[in-house]
């Protein structure tokens, strides 16, 4: 099983002009992973998959698991093997992260990272589903809904792509939560750690999926990227 390449499905520029199909099962996503971070169709919440599980953080910020035939626009997967590479405590998650592109990766490769403990404090978002025919970005950037938690134990997963690859992916680190109880997550804005192990997995390479079937897709203009920096802040 390929352990240094993830999967992709979709782009983030779909998105950011209202692609927003779900092109994919959760069962056939989970071919090429049993570890990830998407959105299902229609901006359908934030997923986070750990552990060959599937959940959803929805509009309420609960987790709720997902069946085998929900519908995800995009996605990164791959197959855990993670390496423990630090305990650390009482840190912000940003500079956790950036410590771990300073001293141990660098910025030019593809890498996730999985941090589980306890987190002082969670800043998240999710989403409330739009359904066809979708309203405009910015209208779905309405729809978000933002949690503060504090104390929670949980486990975060994020992935760092090069800045190159901004609007193929999320340039830099795109982050998901979900705590133990499944109670708290989704895309998480801010964080401090309290106290957590943190795992490291480096990529080589990965696949890009693109959703050959969807006519939508097919007929869609993507050239223009200039609204891209800003809809992958506030949307996805
Ligand atoms: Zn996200």
């Amino acid at each position: 099983m390929e352990k240094n390449s993830f999967f992709q499905q979709g782009t983030m520029q779909m998105l950011s002009e209202g692609l927003l199909d779900g092109t994919i099962t959760l069962k056939e996503l989970m071919i090429h992973g049993d570890t990830g971070i998407g959105t299902g169709e229609g901006i359908d919440g934030e997923l986070i998959i750990l552990n060959g599980k599937g959940f959803k953080v929805n509009h309420k910020g609960e987790g709720i698991p997902l069946e085998n035939a929900f519908k995800i626009t995009f996605a990164d997967v791959h197959f855990e093997n993670y390496e423990k590479i630090d305990n650390v405590s009482s840190i912000e998650l940003s500079k956790c992260l950036e410590e771990i592109k300073k001293r141990i990766v660098g910025t030019n490769i593809f890498f996730s990272v999985k941090i589980h403990g306890r987190f002082e404090v969670i800043h998240t978002r999710s989403s409330k589903k739009s359904n066809k025919p979708y309203p405009g970005i910015e209208k779905i950037a309405n729809n978000q809904v933002e949690f503060y938690s504090k104390d929670v134990t949980g486990t975060l997963l994020s992935y760092y792509s090069p800045s190159l690859y901004q609007g193929i992916t999320v340039a830099g680190f795109h982050s998901h939560f979900i705590s133990d109880d499944y109670t708290v997550g989704g895309h998480v804005i801010f964080s401090k750690i309290k106290h957590a192990s943190v795992y490291l997995q480096k990529f080589a390479s990965f696949t890009q999926n693109t959703p050959i079937q969807n006519i939508d897709y097919l007929n869609a203009d993507l050239s223009d990227i200039s609204k891209l920096d800003n809809i992958i802040k506030n949307v996805e």
